[in-house]
């Protein structure tokens, strides 16, 4: 049987997985953290603490600034220095906790051991507070707080929970290694959230690129199915290696062979998707009171020396990171935060970590020099390329004359600002640049529109 994919569009890119057999080890802690209070979407958390004050690993620092946000806790134990703006990875600046590390102690309740619990003796509301307090967001890129996403509206009924384990992405690896190592923790985080979510069915879906995470997660899922009911009805699903088949929309139509329609969610077709690393976290959270203080991170380019997957504590200093590594190469002329095709270039290298980060990417000039744009010569490539059925080379020409109107009504708010289109274009045009800029102008006057309604 052929391995499934989705539908429409998509790319294969160069896979480059050159980090793919570095096992996760963990940085040392660095000097100083910077714990961000925009590190999910929705509200700013609000910090719960004042310079001078000691803190914990686990400690929570912030809590959550409206109803879509999340806690923050500090990821080391020290004394908080400074509250204050700092630039983040696109220069911006973010109010920020500054905290000088003195050690490594853990707030009391937290299981920092490696044991494995399998026994989910949770109930729902006591599973979905723990996840709240440990201040778990998707990890996949969106970081939408997963209390949230884990409490369907009325009306809305999950049918079916995917686990996103394809990391579609060229070069980034720390899901891959995740599910080699910490599989097991994944497995018993895929079984709280199909308990949460009141389903019988959670399929992990990884793309056939990875045959041994495939083998490994099944053998798992295997193994716990004859300890206990709760691990019933969760399966691996081989998925074509295909970008972006890790897109949400994407993976469901593959999984599911079901469409979300122009502006739906996934819960509109009966799915929830979560992460990999979400999947560990929820893990963490109810089986180990364990909140987010650290995450993988796939530090790689072919011109960096030494490939590595890091436990990095929230937090850290970029530049702490790569110095550890032996230091910026000198042919790196550009530095991405995560992959090639979604990922956005880092114009700090101060900037800290936050939950979401899950790769530096160094690249040579010659791997970001981009052709003379010339005319489009309507190939339509692009529109071949699009996995949400758009007509890019149209919304490059609405995007140039400033058409909202026609922007809007051509969905360009539907852009999951994947980048097939950019890729596949001989005509060298910047469309997801272009339509990057056009859809946040979009969305703002929709914005502006409902707050009047
Ligand atoms: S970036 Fe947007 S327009 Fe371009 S291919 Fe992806 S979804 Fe389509
Ligand atoms: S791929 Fe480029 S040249 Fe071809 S139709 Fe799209 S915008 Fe035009």
């Amino acid at each position: 049987m052929a391995t499934r994919t989705f539908s429409i569009g998509g790319v294969h890119p160069k896979d480059a997985k050159i980090s793919r057999g570095c096992a996760i080890e963990p940085l040392p802690l660095p000097p100083t953290v910077y714990i961000s209070m925009s590190q999910h979407i929705g509200a700013p958390a609000k910090p719960l603490v004042a310079v001078g004050d000691k803190v914990k690993v686990g400690q929570p620092v912030a809590e959550p600034g409206g109803f879509v946000s999340a806690f923050i806790h500090s990821s080391v134990s020290g004394t908080v220095k400074s509250i204050g703006p700092r630039k983040d990875l696109a220069g911006n600046p973010q109010t920020c906790i500054e905290i000088a590390v003195e050690g490594d102690e853990w707030m009391e309740g937290i299981d920092t051991s490696d044991t494995l619990v399998t026994t989910i003796d949770d109930d729902n509301k006591a599973v979905l507070e723990k996840i709240r307090l440990a201040g778990v967001v998707g990890l996949g890129g969106a970081t939408f707080p997963t209390h949230v996403k884990l409490s369907p509206p009325p009306g809305k009924t999950c049918e079916m929970l995917i686990i996103n384990g394809c990391e579609c992405e060229p070069y980034l690896t720390s899901d891959f290694r995740t599910l080699l190592e910490k599989g097991e923790q994944v497995v018993v985080g895929a079984a709280i959230l199909k308990q949460v979510l009141h389903v019988d069915k959670a399929v992990i879906g990884i793309e056939d690129n990875k045959p041994e995470a495939i083998k490994h997660v099944r053998s798992i899922i295997k193994e716990f199915q004859k300890i206990s009911s709760k691990y019933a009805g969760i399966s691996v699903m081989p998925l074509m290696k295909k970008y972006p088949e890790g897109g949400e929309k994407q993976l469901i139509d593959a999984v599911m062979h079901r469409q979300v329609r122009s502006g739906g969610l996934p819960i509109d077709v009966g799915a929830v998707v979560q992460n990999v690393a979400t999947a560990l976290a929820v893990y963490d959270a109810v089986q180990k009171n364990k909140p987010i203080v650290d995450n993988s991170v796939t530090v790689t380019g072919e011109c960096f020396p030494k490939q590595a997957n890091l436990l990095v504590r929230v937090g850290t200093p970029l530049q702490y990171i790569i110095d550890y590594l032996g230091g910026v190469p000198a042919d790196a002329v550009k530095v991405i935060s995560g992959g090639p095709m979604m990922g956005k270039a880092i114009a700090n290298l101060d900037a800290a970590t936050v939950k979401g980060t899950s790769a530096l990417l160094f690249l040579r000039a010659d791997q970001t020099v981009r052709g003379q744009e010339s005319q489009c010569i309507r190939c339509g490539r692009c529109a071949d390329a699009c996995p949400m059925g758009l007509e890019p080379f149209l919304l490059n020409k609405l995007a140039k004359n400033a058409d909202m109107e026609q922007l809007e009504a051509n969905a360009i708010q539907d852009c999951i600002e994947c980048g097939c289109c950019l890729y596949s274009c001989p005509a060298n045009i910047p469309l997801l640049d272009r339509i990057r800029i056009a859809k946040g102008q979009v969305l703002g006057i929709i914005r502006a529109r409902n707050a009047k309604k």
